[in-house]
This record gives C-alpha cells, structure tokens and sequence, in this order.
C-alpha cells in the first residue's frame, strides 16, 4: 500500500523559474518568468524534494528551442527543465522515505513534486550529493561513453577534444590520457590552456582565441588526428576535419558554437573529408546509455578517488543565479562544471 510520509520541516515559499518565451538568441530577461507556487498535494507515486544542487548545462539552450531534438522542448509556463539532486522531504511511493536523496530531471526550482519513477535514489557514502551532478552525474557519463564507446580510443592515437577545459571536455582529456592517447585540448584563453597542460597532464593545448586552430592544430598534431572529440561544432570542427588520418572517428558531442543561433545552424563545410580520410563521425546522447550509467559510475568513481580524475566545480549560489549562469556557459566564464548550490 502506498503511504505519504511528512518530515515535519517547514520551508519558505517554493521559487520556480519557468519558460515565459522562447528566446531568439541569447537568453533574455523576458525568456523567464520566476513564480513561487505552492506545491501540490502527493498524487500516489509522487514524491516531494528540497532541491540542494542544480545543474547548468549547454543543452539548456536547446531545451528552449521549438525544434526537434533528443527530447521534446520545455513549453512555455513549465518549470525550466535541469538536472538537479534534492532530498525528499514527503513521499507517496513506496521506493522512496524522507531524508532519501534522489537526482534526476528536477528543474530550476526550490522544492518541487516529482514523479518517483522518473528520480535515481543516490547514496551519499559513495559520493556527496553535488559529486552526483559532476564527477558522477550525467555529464562526467557523457565523457565516459562518448569517448570510450563512440570514440573507441587506442594507445598511441592523437586525441583532440574542444571545450577541453569545460566540464566534459576535461573528463574526456583525462580518460584519454589513461588509455595511453596524446591528447591536444582546445580552449578560450591562456589560463584554460594551462589548465590543461599544468594541471591534467595534456601534451599540447590551443587557445582557440589567440590564433587560427588550423596552424596551431598542425604543430601540436604534426601526424594529424585520429580521433576528435567535438564539443563546439563550427570554425573548429572545420579546422580539424582537414587534418584527421585515415579511419579517423569525429565523435559529436556537442555543438555549442551553434546553439544561440538554432534556425541557422551551420554544417561542417569540410564534411567531403570524411570520405576522403575513410572516417566517420557520429554522434550520441547520453539517452544511449542510461542502462550502463552503474559501470561508468563506478570507473568514475574509482579514478577520483584515486586522483586520477580532477573535477573542477565551479558553484553559484542560490536559485536567482540562474539566469546569469546560464549565460556564463555561452561567453566560456565558467571554469569547470556549473552547478548551483540552494
Ligand atoms: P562546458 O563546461 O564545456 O561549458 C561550455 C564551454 O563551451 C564554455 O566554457 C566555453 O569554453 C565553450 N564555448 C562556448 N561558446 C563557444 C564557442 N562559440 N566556440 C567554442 N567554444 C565555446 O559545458 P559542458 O561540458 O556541459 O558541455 C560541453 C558540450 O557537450 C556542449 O556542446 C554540450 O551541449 C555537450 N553535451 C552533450 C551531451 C550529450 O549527451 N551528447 C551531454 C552533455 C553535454 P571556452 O572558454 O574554452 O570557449
């Protein structure tokens, strides 16, 4: 039989911030609309959450795109759509109890009711509860399956990755390196770039915004690439293709240079390479894998607890930075994996 349980905290008044209006380009002030609803009673299965960490992420730009995609976008008057980890406070399922801690799509919001058969129950022996947004979230998954399984990387082989010092890149360069790559981040700026090469052990980093990728790339990679980790789409994309070796795989993962402009997006003008080099580029999400998510937690896990896995957070406080942080992912100020702290 299915009970509600209650703790007996009292919380302020919830804050929600929901879609008002699909955004042209950048996010404006009039794409949100913040509401402090009440949260409705426990329907059976139902449990409530106190939100502790939201996850900011690039994908949120196309979550608010009327496009098709991986998952239908976020309407207007909904909750905007984010990972998040929360504990629960009142349940109506008979798989969760208070004090339970749950992750899953949680939204931007304080509190909220969600669908118990939808939340990942999370054990915080294992790891803290904001590590499950991060070193052990869905992000830090993306790495591990897009490189080891769609990449598929061999001992020897020149890596590139772009994004290299944002929060999958720098998962990606890390794991490549165990498996023995030569792995050659892209980034914006010096300190990125450093980053890469002082702190994660890379053999080459190219800031992207010093100078053209296309010679830098050719004197870090003087043998070309045999395996792109693409995280940007664009210029950059286009400056690899035209140096990847024979049999070559293009992983696309993302393609952040394009997001603030959905209805023009542009293609890889350099595309005839791929027949030209016998490559192939294919691309993921991280949908593809939700039945594996134990094995990648548990390498993850295992690499960062040995200090062979750094992971930068970069944390923002409190629900009202959302719409700034956001932002931060499109202009590169973030240093690491963006998250905010409730
Ligand atoms: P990051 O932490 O890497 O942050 C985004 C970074 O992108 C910025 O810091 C900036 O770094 C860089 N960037 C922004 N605009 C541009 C631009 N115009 N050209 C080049 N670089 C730019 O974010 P994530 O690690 O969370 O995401 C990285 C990519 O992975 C995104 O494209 C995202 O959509 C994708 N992704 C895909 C998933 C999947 O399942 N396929 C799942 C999760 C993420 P810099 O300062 O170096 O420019």
């Amino acid at each position: 039989m299915t009970s509600t349980t209650m703790t007996s905290t009292t919380m302020a008044q919830p804050t929600q911030y929901r879609l008002h209006a699909y955004p042209e380009s950048v996010v404006t002030a009039d794409t949100w609309r913040v509401t402090h609803d009440p949260l409705p009673e426990l329907a059976p299965g139902q449990i409530q959450v106190r939100l502790k960490h939201l996850s900011l992420d690039p994908g949120m730009r196309g979550w608010i795109t009327p496009k098709r995609s991986y998952m239908p976008p976020v309407r207007p008057g909904e909750v905007m759509r984010a990972f998040g980890v929360g504990e629960v406070t009142a349940s109506a399922s008979d798989f969760f109890q208070p004090g339970d801690h749950v992750t899953g799509f949680t939204g931007i919001q304080t509190e909220a009711v969600l669908d118990g058969r939808h939340m990942r129950k999370i054990d915080l022996a294992f790891a803290p509860a904001r590590s499950y947004l991060t070193s052990a979230g869905m992000t830090a998954f993306t790495a591990y399956f897009g490189l080891l399984d769609v990449g598929k990387p061999k001992a020897g082989e020149t890596v590139v990755v772009s994004a290299a010092a944002g929060a999958v890149g720098s998962i990606v360069c890390q794991i490549a390196k165990h498996q023995g790559c030569r792995v050659i981040g892209i980034a914006g700026g010096a300190a990125k770039c450093a980053y890469l090469t002082e702190t994660l052990g890379l053999d080459a980093a190219i800031d992207y915004k010093a100078g053209p990728v296309d010679a830098a790339l050719r004197q870090a990679a003087p043998g070309g690439v045999d395996l792109y980790f693409d995280n940007v789409g664009g210029d950059i994309l286009d400056a690899v293709l035209m140096q990847i070796n024979y049999r070559a795989r293009v992983v696309v993962c993302g393609g952040i240079s394009q997001y603030l402009d959905m209805g023009q997006v542009r293609g890889p003008a350099n595309y005839l390479q791929i027949i030209a080099q016998s490559a192939t580029l294919q691309g993921f999400t991280m949908r593809d894998y939700l039945d594996r998510i134990p094995e990648a937690f548990v390498a993850l896990l295992t690499w960062h607890s040995n200090g062979k896995l750094k992971v930068r957070e970069h944390v923002l406080q409190g629900i009202d930075a959302f719409p700034a942080g956001l932002q931060m992912l499109f202009a590169g100020d973030n240093h690491g994996k963006l998250v905010i702290d409730l």
